[in-house]
């Protein structure tokens, strides 16, 4: 089945300026910004900015370029941010929500990083 990207998606209209944000990094490919209710002191939404509705699509039928830009790009975010382990930060968590039993509200992938507090156990 093929994927069907909803235009009228939340951060489909961020990414056409048509919705404010709180940029924290852009590249031609990607775009970080701060989440509208943050579940943490730092909690940044990335997003590529080519029409991918889950990560399954996103990964498999995204240019290789795009692919790596966005992954980049949530990297550079994590060195904004200070939060990286290897460097002296504290950590974070990264995760994505696909689909209904993933609980994915906006159907625009997006990889979510949460910081600046213990965020507890999540599996087991
Ligand atoms: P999901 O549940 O799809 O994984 O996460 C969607 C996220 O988008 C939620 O954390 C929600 O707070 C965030 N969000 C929804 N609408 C907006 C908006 O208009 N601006 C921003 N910055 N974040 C939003």
């Amino acid at each position: 089945m093929a994927y069907v990207y909803d235009p009228s998606n939340i951060f489909a209209r961020i990414l056409r300026g048509e919705i404010p944000n709180n940029t924290v990094l852009e590249t031609d490919h990607t775009l970080a910004f701060r989440d509208i209710a943050p579940q943490a002191p730092d909690h940044v939404l990335v997003i590529p900015k080519g029409p991918y509705v889950t990560f399954d699509h996103f990964i498999n039928e995204a240019p290789e370029a795009e692919i790596v830009d966005f992954y980049r790009t949530a990297g550079q975010v994590c060195k904004v941010l200070g939060i990286e382990p290897g460097h002296g930060g504290a950590g974070f968590r990264a995760i994505t929500n696909s689909g209904e039993n993933g609980v994915q509200e906006v159907p625009h992938f997006h990889l979510h990083i949460l910081a600046g507090r213990n965020l507890g156990r999540m599996l087991g």
